[in-house]
């Protein structure tokens, strides 16, 4: 899309949004976002900050890692925490160490940079992993995490400084047309795209549309500790076997439908609330936990604390911290596409729907965001 000039809007302060914001304006377009609420308080401030390349199917490992880049230049001009710690799935059963040595081969040569580590080596590098826990472990070199609160709070500034992008706060989009946009105190206010990046919500704007999508939200449980005592770092993100049937990578393995099987059958609890266990570290020191996936008519308003004992549960037979008091639990819900990385449309001339990254949405935004506007994403 031509950019140089144009006046672009863009609505939702989350991830998508500022990232298509950072592009269009890197572009050279005049660009203001409207963010209903007085900061970004969706999934883009509730997640675990994992940049996640290996996560990622191999058609679209290559956007991932060029997002990657992006944190890292983003790092680089704002002093925002983005520690490229890497990451490693750290299994205790055969069949999911028959995963990673499969993954480990084929990996290679789909581009994926990942290793397999003994159990030595995983206690070594490794210090939130219990000591005899593991069987092996799958490590990644490319990972970075970031810290999606504070992230998400310097990127407008970053954005309104560097690339004279406007913010407008508290300010609900209620309609959007050709050329033009309505906010909910009465302005028409006219520009050349609308970029609708509303994450979840589906339902205030274009709610036909979203309605006929393939789109589903999801919602999910998290914790974190408080801070680990005397500067105590958990170093690589940790990923369990629980997470070798969550993310898309794996699915390049045959060796994945026993890991499947067997846990469906042994722990059915599991798959019922979508659970599998991850960690990362704040730049606080504290550890966030997750993550459990509740679908569609599925979400329930409430939280369960039997998700948040279930998760604990898992990640206390793998992972060993000093310090497991838990500071804060929440929950947040994105919405997902099953049939594709995100959900682009285009209702009316110049108006895009743009959503649906899934639990992906930190990791993508600026790979995607790029390559929409410059064109050269309509293989994906
Ligand atoms: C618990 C959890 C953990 C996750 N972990 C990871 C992870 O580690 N790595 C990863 O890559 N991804 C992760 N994800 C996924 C990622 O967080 C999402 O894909 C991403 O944040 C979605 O961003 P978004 O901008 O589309 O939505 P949101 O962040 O929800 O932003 C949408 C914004 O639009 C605004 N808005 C909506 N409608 C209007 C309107 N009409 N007018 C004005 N403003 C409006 C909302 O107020 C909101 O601020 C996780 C998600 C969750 C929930």
């Amino acid at each position: 899309m031509k950019q140089s000039g144009r006046r672009i809007a863009v609505v939702g302060a989350g991830i998508s949004g500022l990232a298509h914001a950072w592009m269009a304006a890197r572009g050279g377009a005049r660009v203001t976002v409207f963010e209903r609420s007085d900061k970004a308080r969706g999934a883009s401030v509730r997640n675990f900050g994992m940049v996640w390349p290996v996560g990622q199917p191999a058609g679209l490992h290559p956007v991932a890692l060029r997002s990657r880049e992006l944190w890292l230049e983003l790092a680089a001009a704002t002093g925002i925490h983005a520690q490229p710690v890497g990451s490693v799935h750290v299994v205790d059963r055969d069949d999911e160490v028959a995963v990673l040595e499969e993954f480990a081969r084929i990996g290679p040569e789909l581009g994926y940079g990942c290793e397999m580590w003994l159990p030595a080596q995983v206690e070594a590098r490794c210090r939130g992993v219990r000591r005899g826990a593991a069987k092996a472990g799958l490590y990644s070199p490319r990972e970075v995490n970031v810290d999606p609160r504070e992230a998400i709070a310097v990127l407008p500034a970053f954005l309104r400084e560097r690339h004279a992008v406007v913010f407008r706060w508290r300010t609900p989009v209620v309609e959007a047309g050709e050329g033009y946009l309505r906010t909910s105190a009465g302005e028409r206010l006219a520009f050349d795209e609308i970029l609708i990046c509303s994450g979840h919500d589906l339902e205030s704007l274009f709610p036909e549309e979203f309605a006929a999508a393939p789109l589903k939200p999801c919602k999910l449980q998290m914790l974190r500790t408080v801070p680990q005592p005397k500067g105590w770092e958990l170093g690589p993100m940790l990923a369990s076997g629980l997470t070798l049937r969550h993310y898309a990578n794996f699915e390049v393995c045959p060796s994945l439908a026993a890991v499947k099987e067997r846990i469906a059958r042994e722990s059915p609890e599991l798959d019922r609330h979508g659970i599998h266990v991850m960690a990362s570290q704040d730049r606080g020191g504290g550890i966030v936990l997750g993550d459990s996936h509740e679908y569609g008519d599925d979400i329930e308003i409430f939280d369960k604390a039997e998700i948040d004992d279930l998760m604990l549960r898992e990640l206390r037979r793998l992972f060993d911290f000093p310090d497991w008091t838990i500071a804060e639990r929440w929950h947040g819900i994105y919405a997902k596409n099953p049939e594709g990385a995100e959900f682009r449309q285009q209702p009316l001339p110049g108006v895009h729907l743009l959503t649906g990254l899934g639990g992906s949405g930190m990791t993508m935004s600026f790979g995607l965001a790029e390559r929409w506007f410059s064109g050269s994403d309509a293989a994906l």
